[in-house]
């Protein structure tokens, strides 16, 4: 018997390489928004302004910190409701995308997302703040952008680490989504595609990295993949990424191309159609040989201990992470077995002996 409930979120999407500007512009038309706040990074402004180069903007705010510490949101609140905002447009990496999200909370002012990674956050109703050194994530329909704008030309300068990194955070909402507590058929066909995209498009980037065919099919399976993730809801791995990257400030992509096949040894051998649909989406026998065959190809990020993660954080690590490890999760979580996960990522260790 086949049953479930799935909702699909709307938005729009505009994906095209090169059109950002004409896009953004015919969109801010469209949505009648007279008073534009464009967001982005000091890095990313150059790249804002000439994706901004055919509107009116009323204001620009600059001050982006990675996991949106709330103090930043503050700020970015105020700044909003000072200048009277009616659209918010945001262009960069998720950190960017989330504090668009953290305004829209409050202000429930419509964003634009222009996404510059393959971080995803443009296509989940999920906000992420940081306070007192504890990441906290919620949902909320006024947080998902209206309309998002995908255009590879913008993906160019990210370097090829970072969009290795990036791209197996895609990845990561991909496989995470197959065992998330709303798993569904239709997430799970959305998650695999994602799968087939990103596994395609990286080893392009890496081969090719200033040809837009891998980075289209990277932005497009990113997005893919965040709209499973957003969809099945946050599994083990997004609950121990979060933790590492909150309580312990280690880089979120980075973070998650590392833990990756360490969360996919364990939970595999307990979930077996999910195995064999990861399995198919990389079109190898095997979900762990497909995902660290690709890993190899990639030179993909390895161990925690290369982003400042130590052995004597595993404990409390675990103790955060335990009680948010959602009930679908296909095998059972333990401290033990967690910290077992724990030691084998922060040192790098085979993830092939997490499989029982
Ligand atoms: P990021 O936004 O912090 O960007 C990483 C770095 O890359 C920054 O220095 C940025 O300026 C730079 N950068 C961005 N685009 C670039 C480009 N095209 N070329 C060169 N450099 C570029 O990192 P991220 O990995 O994109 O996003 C991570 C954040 O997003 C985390 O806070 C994470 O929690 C959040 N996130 C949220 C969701 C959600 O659904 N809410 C989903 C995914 C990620």
């Amino acid at each position: 018997m086949l049953t479930f409930v799935h909702e699909t979120l709307g938005q729009r999407v505009l994906f095209g390489t090169g059109a950002a500007a004409a896009n953004l512009a015919s969109e801010v038309a469209r949505l009648g928004a007279k008073r534009v706040m464009m967001i982005a990074s000091d890095f990313e402004t150059e790249m804002a302004r000439m994706v901004a180069a055919d509107i009116e903007v009323a204001l620009w705010h600059h001050d982006v910190m990675m996991h949106v510490p709330i103090e930043t949101a503050e700020k970015a609140r105020v700044a909003a409701a000072e200048q009277g905002i009616d659209l918010l447009v945001c262009v960069g990496g998720g950190s960017t995308t989330g504090l668009a999200k953290a305004v829209a909370m409050t202000s429930r002012l419509p964003i634009i997302a222009v996404p510059t990674t393959y971080a995803g956050s443009e296509a989940t109703n999920v906000w992420g703040l940081t306070e007192a050194s504890r990441k906290t994530t919620g949902v909320d329909a006024a947080v998902l952008p209206v309309t998002i704008i995908y255009d590879a030309a913008l993906t160019l300068s990210l370097p090829v680490d970072l969009s290795v990194a990036s791209g197996l955070n895609g990845m990561a909402h991909c496989i995470d989504s197959m065992w998330g507590p709303r798993v569904d058929p239709i997430n799970a066909a959305l998650g695999a595609e994602g799968i087939r995209a990103l596994s395609q498009g990286l080893p392009l980037i890496t081969g090719d990295p200033s040809g837009t065919e891998g980075r289209e099919q990277a932005l497009y399976g990113a997005y893919l993949s965040a709209v499973a993730f957003t969809s099945a809801g946050s599994g083990l791995h997004h609950k121990l990424c979060h933790v590492l990257g909150g309580t312990f400030n280690l880089p979120h992509a980075q973070t998650h191309a590392t833990v990756l096949p360490y969360v996919l040894a364990f939970n595999a051998p307990y979930a077996p159609e999910a195995e064999a649909r990861i399995a198919a989406a990389f079109g190898t026998a095997k979900a762990l040989t497909g995902l660290q065959e690709l890993r190899k190809r990639l030179d993909a990020p390895k161990a925690l201990a290369d982003y400042g993660f130590t052995a004597d954080g595993i404990a409390k690590a675990v103790s955060i992470v335990l009680p948010a490890v959602p009930a679908s999760n296909p095998r059972p979580v333990a401290t033990e077995n967690l910290t077992r996960l724990l030691q084998a990522a922060l040192t790098g260790e085979d993830p092939a002996v997490l499989l029982d």
